[in-house]
């Protein structure tokens, strides 16, 4: 078959054998101290000097940060540039947490550095991008991890693959680890992009679905690359009801050795918190809740319709696959999908409609139709072959 099915059926049976369906403790549990949400995690991309995360990690402290986070060990992209201090780092948290009073949070991407990070009192593990797009790797980490109570907090993989992201989850809570919480630090794309990872928000959205109650944390500074995005990105996850925010932050940003583009000083970290707008789950207004529920029936109702007109435009498709099998006709008309998409697009925009959104939604729907229509032309042509050979 020419066309494969659109991914989406894969999707909806993949999770129908989870194995395990953890039980997630809420973020604001794992540090009883730290009541308010976001919880705040934020500090250098890496630790480089003392000195650095020392005046770091005080100014981040006075800005309300509930944890401090820098990386020991740098996963750089290409050899030759700075790749963290490794152990020596170690000393620096290990000291600070104490000095400080503030737990410390590092990325671990293999067993030895979980064995150190653990021998440094390191509070809470993460584990990178880089490492959960790989289950050995993640399985070898798991199995370090077993008879350990140290909280893991697992970014998305760096390609959009909901499910890599959850069989990462789902290994390490396997080994016992109780305290879990996802990072959302976007997903690469190769086109041009104005974000360094695009959000692709509708993952973490079916993440929380499919794994209800997980801790989820938004990485603002990963998505955006630079500081001037990282609010918008920020208050976009409050609102979709994230648990807490990892936002990268040096006490000198253009010195930085790794992600210069997008520290934030702990000043502009303040200001950012400040900026915030932390909306409730709902509401006691019973006005208000019950002209939602009007609103949420009129979506409902729409709903529907868009469904039954969805369908009757594939049973016009299919329709369209006969006739153009009996007339020998090819099934994409390049010229007309053209038509359709430069009309829906023109027709949407002047109803307050995006056309990139249009240019999705079309998209799928012409896969669809082809697909419909290939199936069609696929049964007339079968059809046809056992006239034949009754004729015969
Ligand atoms: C980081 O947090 O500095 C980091 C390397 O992140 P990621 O794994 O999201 O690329
Ligand atoms: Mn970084």
């Amino acid at each position: 078959m020419i066309f494969t099915r659109f991914n989406k059926r894969r999707y909806l049976t993949i999770f129908a054998h989870v194995s395990i369906m953890p039980e997630f403790i809420a973020l604001n549990k794992w540090f009883p101290s730290a009541k308010q949400r976001p919880f705040l995690i934020s500090g250098p991309c890496g630790a480089e000097s003392r000195e650095q995360v020392f005046t770091t990690a005080s100014l981040l402290k006075e800005k309300g940060v509930n944890m401090f986070r820098a990386g020991i060990w740098k996963p750089r992209t290409r050899p030759g540039s700075f790749e963290g201090m490794g152990e020596t780092a170690l000393q620096w948290l290990q000291d600070l947490r104490v000095e400080l009073d503030i737990p410390v949070t590092v990325e671990v991407a293999s067993p030895a550095h979980i064995e150190l990070a653990l021998k440094y009192n390191i509070d809470v593990l993460w584990l990178g991008a880089r490492t959960t797009v790989n289950p050995f790797l993640v399985q070898e980490m798991a199995t370090a991890l077993k008879g350990v109570s140290v909280p893991v907090m697992i970014k998305n993989p760096v390609n959009p693959d909901l499910p890599l992201w959850m069989g990462a989850i789902e290994r390490i809570a396997k080994a016992g680890v109780e305290k879990i919480a996802a990072i959302h630090r976007g997903f690469s794309a190769y086109e041009n992009s104005t974000y360094r990872n695009k959000p692709n928000w509708e993952i973490p959205i079916e993440l929380r679905r499919l794994m209800p109650g997980i801790p989820l944390i938004c990485d603002p500074s990963h998505i955006c690359g630079n500081t001037f995005m990282q609010r918008y990105i920020a208050q976009f996850a409050l609102d979709l009801q994230y648990d807490g925010l990892m936002i990268e932050s040096h006490y000198k940003p253009s010195e930085a050795l790794s992600d210069r583009a997008q520290q934030l000083t702990p000043d502009m970290l303040g200001e950012l918190m400040q900026s915030l707008v932390v909306r409730n789950p709902t509401t006691n207004n019973a006005i208000a809740l019950s002209r939602l529920e009007d609103m949420r029936d009129q979506i409902d109702e729409l709903d529907d319709q868009i469904v039954t007109l969805l369908a009757e435009r594939m049973r016009i498709a299919r329709l369209i696959g006969e006739y153009k099998f009996h007339h020998n006709m090819a099934v994409l008309q390049p010229e007309r999908w053209q038509e359709i998409i430069s009309t829906r697009t023109g027709n949407a925009v002047s109803q307050k409609l995006t056309e990139e959104f249009i240019l999705n939604l079309y998209t799928i729907i012409h896969k669809e139709s082809i697909y419909q229509q290939t199936q069609q032309m696929e049964a007339e042509k079968q059809s046809d072959n056992l006239e034949k050979e009754s004729n015969n």
